[in-house]
């Protein structure tokens, strides 16, 4: 019960990671407020965990939603913990053909609200003495070349976002830390490869290679992988860490051994 007496805000909780790490806090003991687009999803996860989850429609590209769902916590008693996770794939158009608009939607989307969500955090943590913010990459932020190129550009930025704000907040007893998840079976998952459930045939393909060749634990990740690690960089075991990541990619980054 690492989060007992505590309050944490998870964006995009509704579904896939933010999901499993909102279920993860609140076994935990952690009192959770997630925010989502996502509304029969975010409600019925907060349904469905008696009063230890709680749902408040928040889009990430409305920067007085987030303001909003920030003061939601810090009303309902004080702010903790925060994981800014929510995120979709973006434009999945080459650098050679995407506008402008679609570049600044995708930076909005997966980098600015990244942003925004510690920007709004911080003082009401400052104010409490403290608190552990936690943000989403991928790792498509290290240079491999699965996701389109305005979503790993973004997914880059948010690394380099948390060791700045971990820079800035420490005086503030606030630690900013990200992690890094490899290719984790979720919707966004599914959408980024264009794989709906009348296409299960290939993502059944996909999910075979990851298990095959793609990365030496030879299984796909799940949203308790990434939980995981989430709840250990938000409790006081990572009292002494901040400003870095953790790469939860079952070793995609470091590629397999051939055979022969
Ligand atoms: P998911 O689609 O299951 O969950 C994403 C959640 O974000 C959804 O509930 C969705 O409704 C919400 N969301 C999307 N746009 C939003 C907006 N504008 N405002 C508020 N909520 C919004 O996918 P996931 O895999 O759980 O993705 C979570 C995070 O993990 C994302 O930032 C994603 O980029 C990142 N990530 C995922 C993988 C992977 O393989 N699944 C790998 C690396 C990084």
């Amino acid at each position: 019960m690492r989060f007992s007496g505590k309050r944490a805000v998870v964006t995009g909780g509704a579904s896939g990671i933010g999901r499993a790490t909102a279920l993860r806090l609140a076994d935990e003991g952690a009192s959770v407020l997630i925010g989502d687009i996502d509304e029969a999803g975010g409600q019925a996860l907060a349904d469905a965990s008696g009063s230890r989850i709680q749902f408040q429609r928040t889009d990430v590209l409305q920067a007085g939603d987030i303001e909003a769902l920030m003061q939601a916590a810090d009303d309902a008693g004080g702010l903790d913990i925060v994981f800014n996770n929510a995120g979709a794939g973006g434009s999945r158009d080459p650098i050679g053909e995407i506008s402008p608009e679609d570049w600044d939607r995708t930076q909005a989307l997966l980098l600015r609200s990244v942003a925004l969500g510690i920007r709004y955090a911080a003082p009401l943590m400052a104010k409490r003495g403290g608190g552990a913010i936690v943000n989403t990459s991928s790792v498509s932020a290290l240079g491999t070349g699965y996701a389109p190129t305005a979503y790993s550009t973004a997914k880059a930025g948010v690394l380099h976002l948390t060791k700045q704000a971990a820079a800035d907040l420490a005086r503030h007893a606030i630690r900013v830390n990200a992690v890094v998840p490899g290719f984790i079976v979720t919707n966004i998952f599914t959408r980024m490869l264009d794989l709906d459930a009348a296409k299960t045939s290939k993502a059944d393909a996909m999910i075979a290679h990851i298990a095959a060749d793609a990365q030496p634990i030879r299984r796909p990740g799940t949203g308790d992988d990434i939980a995981a690690a989430v709840a250990f960089l938000a409790s006081d075991d990572a009292s002494f860490i901040t400003g870095t990541h953790i790469l939860v990619d079952g070793g995609m980054t470091i590629g397999t051994r051939p055979s022969w």
